[in-house]
C-alpha cells in the first residue's frame, strides 16, 4: 500500500510555488499544474551541504528512470533546479546550490 504523502506545497510552499512559476516560464503549463499538487516523497539523503533534492514520486532509489525521462531545467535567481519528468510526471526535483529551503509544517 502506498502511504499518503504530503503535498509539497504543504511543506515547501515557497518551493512549490517557485517551481511553479518557472515552469510557466518555460512554458511547461501542464507540468505547471502538475507542480501544485506535487507529493513531497522523500528528501535526498546524499549528505551532500549543496544539495536539497526532493523526490516528488515513488521510485526505487539508484534505479533508472527509463524510457519517457527528460530532464527540465528551470532558471531560478540563485543556483539551479531540475526536474526529472517520466511521461509528464515529476519524479524528482533537483535542488542544487539553494539557500535552506523555508519548511511549514503540515496544517490540517
Ligand atoms: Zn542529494
Amino acid at each position: 500500500m502506498e502511504q499518503e504523502h504530503p503535498f509539497l506545497r504543504d511543506v515547501f510552499p515557497d518551493l512549490a510555488a517557485e517551481v511553479a512559476d518557472l515552469l510557466e516560464e518555460e512554458g511547461e503549463h501542464d507540468l505547471a499544474a502538475h507542480a501544485r499538487d506535487l507529493r513531497l516523497v522523500g528528501e535526498c539523503d546524499c549528505g551532500d551541504d549543496f544539495c536539497q533534492s526532493l523526490r516528488t514520486a515513488p521510485h526505487p532509489k539508484g534505479q533508472p528512470f527509463g524510457e519517457g525521462h527528460r530532464c527540465v531545467t528551470l532558471e531560478p535567481p540563485t543556483g539551479m533546479l531540475v526536474l526529472d519528468v517520466v511521461d509528464d510526471r515529476i519524479m524528482y526535483v533537483e535542488v542544487i546550490d539553494r539557500p535552506p529551503l523555508r519548511r511549514r509544517d503540515a496544517q490540517r
